[in-house]
């Protein structure tokens, strides 16, 4: 016969849903946090107890983001931020510190497409895509990485796609960009190990964003047949992830790459 071990007692309480995952005392920043699946993100660490800076392009949707995540009591930063541009991230991360003193979580969330096959793509779309979806992280990994290494604390979540894993025609950019970044979830989750700070990649199957409401319903059809659950995903599914990954009940899991997909990529 098997040995069967009991439940400790904190997970029974867990499975009873008396306690659940709390980021209470915690800051987290998240960029492209103004709608999609970055503001469902933002949401959901702010309901587990965390204060909130958020940052992206468009002031309108921002400031939207930021009435909805302060009705849920948090206190929250904003600032308009192209993620591209080094001077405006470091600018944001030193407000973002001088306001909350520390950031414990950082979320690279913001992402574009801009879909082609290669023989047609300009350089401008190639560039772009690569300069907000992988550069962006880089831009804000620099900024915050000495910060959390003094702080002996952190946790670093990168939003990458299945296509950085299975690459897809007509995205050969977007491909590139999100395979890029899930190597550099691997290389920093490596340098910075030593100082406590956890760096994972999550990779979303097809989620229902605005993203994905650009796609033709032949298309979405289409799709389905290759999604062994047969429904698109939702924000709230991707947030589930992160969550976990940022809290301590992740704290022995660092540069893993976790589908979100559906079991369309196994
Ligand atoms: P959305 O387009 O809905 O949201 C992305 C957000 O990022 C927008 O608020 C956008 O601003 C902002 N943003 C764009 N460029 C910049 C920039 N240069 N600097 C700062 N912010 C910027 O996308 P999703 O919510 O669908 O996607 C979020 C992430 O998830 C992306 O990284 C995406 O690649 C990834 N993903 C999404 C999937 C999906 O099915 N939706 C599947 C797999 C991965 P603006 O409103 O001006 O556009």
């Amino acid at each position: 016969m098997p040995k069967v071990y009991p439940l400790r007692k904190e997970t029974c309480r867990r499975r009873q849903g008396k306690e659940e995952m709390n980021l209470n005392g915690k800051t987290a920043l998240i960029t492209g946090g103004a709608r999609g699946i970055g503001r469902e993100i933002a949401a959901t660490l702010a309901k587990a107890g965390a204060d909130i800076a958020i940052c992206d392009v468009n002031a309108e949707t921002l400031e939207s983001a930021r009435a909805d995540m302060e009705k849920l009591g948090r206190t929250v930063f904003t600032g308009v931020v192209d993620v591209t541009r080094p001077d405006q991230v470091d600018s944001f991360v030193q407000k973002t510190l001088d306001k909350f003193k520390k950031i414990d979580i950082l979320v690279n969330n913001a992402g574009i497409t801009r879909d082609g096959l290669v023989v047609r793509m300009s350089e401008a779309d190639w560039d772009m895509v690569l300069n907000v979806n992988l550069k962006g992280a880089f831009n804000f990994i620099k900024a915050l990485s000495k910060i959390m290494m003094k702080q002996r604390d952190g946790r670093i979540v990168n939003i990458a796609s299945i296509i950085g894993i299975m690459g897809n025609a007509g995205q050969a950019n977007y491909a590139a960009s999100k395979g890029g970044l899930i190597a550099l979830t691997k290389s920093v989750a490596k340098e910075l190990a030593s100082r406590n700070v956890r760096v994972n990649a999550v990779a979303p199957g097809f989620i229902q964003t605005e993203m994905t409401a650009k796609l033709s319903d032949e298309v979405k059809t289409e799709m389905l047949k290759f999604i062994p659950l047969n429904k698109l995903g939702s924000v709230q599914d991707v947030a589930n992830l992160v969550l976990f990954l940022v809290s301590d009940d992740s704290a022995y899991i660092t540069g893993q790459v976790v589908q979100v997909d559906g079991g369309m990529v196994m």
